[in-house]
């Protein structure tokens, strides 16, 4: 549930790619436990938003706040910053040379200094969280694409992240393999993750937001509950898209 202090507090961010301004100036917070599903056309932005937020982008204007501290501050570490935000992307992209545990505990203990046992030990109750523990010992190609985002997010997770963001984490897979991954993020959002999550899956951003932000043209052009957003809107262009993609 939200209690109300902004855990992701993003302040007039602005991202421009030579002549292309991107982000034109958004303005967003997302409480702590919050789930805000960010929808909008295709180059309107969205990954973008997410990829400033973890500093995969510098913005190029503008402020992003993570649990109170500036992480476009110019002292930041980077590194720290990340290691308190977990991403998940459209593509997987386990280590395909290691077993699925490995996968888990490396950057555990690559990043966080984990010992061997304290990193398996969080590995196989992240596996398990996402259903997926008897495939420890099984190679990332063995895996269907919906268990190999499954054990992405174990991964994330693993972490121990304070925000999980989530770039379309169904939209490579076949429609059979959607509902298991989905599944695992309703999970997340009832056990009281803040997760910002770009996606086409209206129906998940129904049942599961807390707030849903349609983003176009490097805007936020309406935001509000989802029973508002996607159910009533109350701009054009957020009618255009969804008659679009509904
Ligand atoms: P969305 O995720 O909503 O589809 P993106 O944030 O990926 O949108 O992209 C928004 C716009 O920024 C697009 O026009 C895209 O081509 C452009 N863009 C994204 N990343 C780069 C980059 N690294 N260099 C140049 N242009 C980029
Ligand atoms: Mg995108």
């Amino acid at each position: 549930m939200p209690d109300g202090r902004p855990e992701i507090e993003i302040r007039g961010l602005r991202k421009a790619f030579g002549a292309h301004e991107v982000l034109r100036g958004i303005d967003l917070d997302v409480a702590r436990g919050e789930v805000v599903c960010v929808i909008g056309p295709s180059g309107s932005g969205k990954s973008t938003l997410l990829r400033c937020v973890n500093l995969l982008e510098e913005p190029t204007a503008g402020q992003v706040f993570v649990g109170g501290t500036e992480v476009t501050g110019l002292d930041v570490d980077i590194d720290a910053v990340r290691r308190r935000i977990g991403m998940v992307f459209q593509q997987f992209n386990l280590f395909p040379h290691v077993t699925v545990e490995e996968n888990l505990t490396l950057p555990q203990r690559r990043v966080l200094g984990r010992d061997r046992a304290a990193a398996a030990r969080v590995a196989r109750e992240n596996l398990e969280r996402v259903g997926l523990l008897e495939k420890a010992g099984a190679y990332p190609s063995k895996l269907s694409g919906g268990q190999q985002q499954r054990v992405a997010i174990a991964r994330a997770l693993a972490m121990d992240p304070e925000v999980m963001l989530f770039d379309e984490p169904t939209s490579a897979l076949d429609p059979e393999l959607v509902g298991d991954v989905l599944a695992v993020m309703r999970g997340l959002a009832r056990d009281g993750m803040t997760m910002m999550v770009v996606t086409h899956e209206m129906s998940f951003a129904r049942e599961v937001a807390d707030r849903v932000v349609f983003m176009d043209d490097g805007l936020v052009v309406e935001e509000g509950p989802a029973e508002q957003v996607v159910g009533a809107p109350r701009e054009a262009r957020t009618r255009d898209f969804l008659t679009r993609v509904l």
